[in-house]
């Protein structure tokens, strides 16, 4: 039997490369979205990581018509009612590079004490006909007052991480899948690939019946 294809909802070939390693042990084909044509982009306009992951997921499924995984992740900062959240890209503006979000960051806690704050990451696993399993995982820290370390991306640099001793910017990338909000997503779904598969073979069995029923009624 052909081993189903999954396609990883992201043009970054560094995210599409982490998850194809934690994945490849499955008889499953992975790709991304730099493996097909221009399809056009979806908005992640929702107000949870939740909603954007799903919209991102079934949309891909839907128009190339294999199952489709997206992510979805930001930060929250306690004593900033969970901001920037689903806006973490663009904290500072639309365009914002990391340095302008991190800078408005901690100048948005100049003076706070509570420097409580969680990355969050959903991964939405969806089929094209709608039905999506969800994984969701949090990594908690604290903002530091200022940024620390060279490595990662976006707010690594000023995310302390206790158990550690180091911010995510200080960390290598083995050391931060480990504990980040994105490697627990991931390692969860891992946990549960065999089941996935099956409930993905079921699904796809599903679409490819009403398929054939819908195709009878036309004829
Ligand atoms: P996305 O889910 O990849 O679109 O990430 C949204 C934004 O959240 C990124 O642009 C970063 O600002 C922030 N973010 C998500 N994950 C991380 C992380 O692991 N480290 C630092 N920033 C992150």
């Amino acid at each position: 039997m052909e081993n189903i294809i999954l396609v990883l909802a992201t043009r970054n070939r560094g995210k599409s490369r982490e998850i194809k390693e934690f994945l490849s042990e499955f008889p499953i084909d992975i790709k991304d979205l730099n493996d097909f044509g221009p399809i056009p982009e979806v908005k992640e306009d929702e107000n949870s990581f939740d909603e954007n992951a799903y919209k991102k997921a079934s949309f891909t499924a839907k128009v190339l018509g294999f199952p489709a995984l997206a992510d979805d992740s930001g930060l929250e900062v306690e004593a900033l009612g969970g901001a920037p959240g689903v806006f973490s890209a663009r904290y500072a503006g639309p365009d914002a590079t990391d340095e302008e979000n991190n800078r408005k960051l901690l100048e948005s806690l100049k003076g706070v004490t509570n420097r409580r704050a969680r990355f969050v990451c959903v991964l939405s696993l969806a089929v094209p006909s709608g039905p999506a399993l969800t994984y969701e995982a949090f990594c908690e820290g604290q903002i530091l007052e200022s940024p620390r370390g060279e490595n990662g991306f976006g707010y690594d640099p000023v995310f302390y991480y206790e158990p550690l001793g180091k911010t995510f910017g200080e960390m290598t990338l083995d050391e931060k899948s480990r504990v980040s909000h994105r490697g627990q997503a991931l390692a969860e779904l891992k946990s549960e690939f065999e089941k996935v598969l099956v409930w993905l073979k079921r699904r796809l069995d599903e679409e490819k019946i009403m398929r054939g029923a819908a195709d009878i009624c036309r004829h």
